[in-house]
């Protein structure tokens, strides 16, 4: 039986894995803390707090409160997933993701040190997970191969910067303290409960409010994805069997070209208002509603700021040694994206400004 303190658990991915691990196993512990920023979300664990799973509101910088919950509820698992996250606010401005990721993961790693190493607090085991990304790996070309968990650090972004300081402190903290670490680096994620600036939302809503589907560049950018119940499944396999101080890379086997993205969306849109005409009443400005091609709704607009070409992830590793496998093929996972937005339009709405 585990008892874990989930970090930034009432965000998109944490609280997936949080309803996930509930579900799989209900008689552990679960604590998550969550600064509740404009990305982490009460409603994101409605129906399944209770005195096994409870929300706190705090923020992973204030070392002291993390050491009191480990202490207090006496948590041997940390699964960290705190930070912040979006690229486009992080070139806006950085110090928000200097503060929280990178002085963020440093204030939790002493706090599990302290309790766990130097007071000799954990029950059993310990493990600190750490929850990181392939962006830290920089940008690849058409044809070089996907990462491995071997290729070198060159993060381009703010955000992918602060992403891997992060990722180097976790590792020093294996090397240096001997703390039982590990760590999944995976690719984009997407599913319910994602917030809506992030593109696979954004799309989805902006075509149903009938505004521009803004594509940046001219949309050639490639990105691999993952559902993110596939995600939540590949962290407890590094939990329950991966070794301390590893890294495992977590893809979809799913390189898509944005645009194709769009496209693919535009589809399914048209096919969900062919199939429930009560959409059109619901989404009169969706081109869908008024006769047009979705895809007229298009617009390529100025590429970001040093915008990488391609991530891709190679999850050999996880594969061979744990036995991890996407199980969610994009089609059909995006179909069940779409269909989880247009039942659950009283979660995004207070969120959807346009
Ligand atoms: P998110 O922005 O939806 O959620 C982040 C959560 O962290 C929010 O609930 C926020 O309130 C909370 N948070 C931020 N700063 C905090 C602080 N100082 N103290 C406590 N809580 C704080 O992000 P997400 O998409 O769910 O990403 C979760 C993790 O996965 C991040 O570490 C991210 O880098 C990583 N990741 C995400 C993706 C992706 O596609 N979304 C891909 C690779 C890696």
């Amino acid at each position: 039986m585990k008892r874990m303190l989930i970090t930034g658990g009432a965000g998109f991915i944490g609280a997936n894995f949080v309803r996930y691990w509930k579900n799989q196993h209900p008689k552990d512990m679960l604590v998550v803390v969550d600064a509740m920023t404009y990305a982490g979300n009460r409603s994101n664990l409605l129906g399944i707090l209770d005195d096994r799973c409870e929300l706190i509101e705090s923020n992973i910088n204030d070392t002291q409160k993390m050491m009191q919950l480990l202490r207090e509820y006496r948590l041997e698992t940390i699964v960290h997933f705190a930070a912040e996250t979006h690229v486009d606010r992080s070139i806006d401005g950085p110090d928000v993701f200097i503060e929280a990721n990178i002085l963020g993961t440093h204030s939790l790693l002493k706090a599990a040190r302290q309790v766990w190493q130097l007071e000799g607090r954990a029950l059993g085991d310990h493990r600190f997970h750490h929850i990181s990304t392939d962006e830290v790996y920089g940008s690849l070309s058409l044809t070089d191969p996907a990462f491995t968990e071997a290729t070198a650090y060159a993060p381009n972004s703010p955000y992918s910067s602060s992403k891997a300081s992060s990722d180097f402190l976790v590792r020093a903290y294996h090397h240096t303290y001997g703390m039982n670490t590990s760590m999944t680096n995976c690719s984009n994620n997407y599913g319910p409960f994602h917030y809506p600036e992030k593109l696979i939302p954004r799309l989805l809503l902006n075509l149903l409010h009938g505004r521009e589907l803004p594509v940046y560049g001219n949309g050639e950018n490639i990105r691999d994805w993952l559902y993110v119940q596939d995600h939540a499944r590949a962290i407890e396999l590094v939990l329950n069997k991966g070794q301390t101080g590893q890294t495992y890379n977590v893809g979809g086997i799913n390189e898509w070209k944005n645009i194709d993205i769009v496209r693919l969306m535009c589809q399914l849109v048209e096919d969900r208002f062919e199939r429930d005409k009560n959409l059109h009443d619901c989404y009169p400005s969706c081109p869908a509603a008024c006769g047009k091609p979705c895809e007229s709704a298009i617009s390529f607009v100025r590429d970001r700021p040093g915008h990488d070409f391609r991530y891709a992830i190679d999850s050999s590793k996880i594969t061979k040694e744990l036995g991890y496998q996407p199980e969610t093929a994009f089609e059909s996972g995006l179909g069940k994206t779409v269909d989880w937005y247009l039942e659950n339009s009283d979660w995004w709405q207070p969120l959807f400004s346009g």
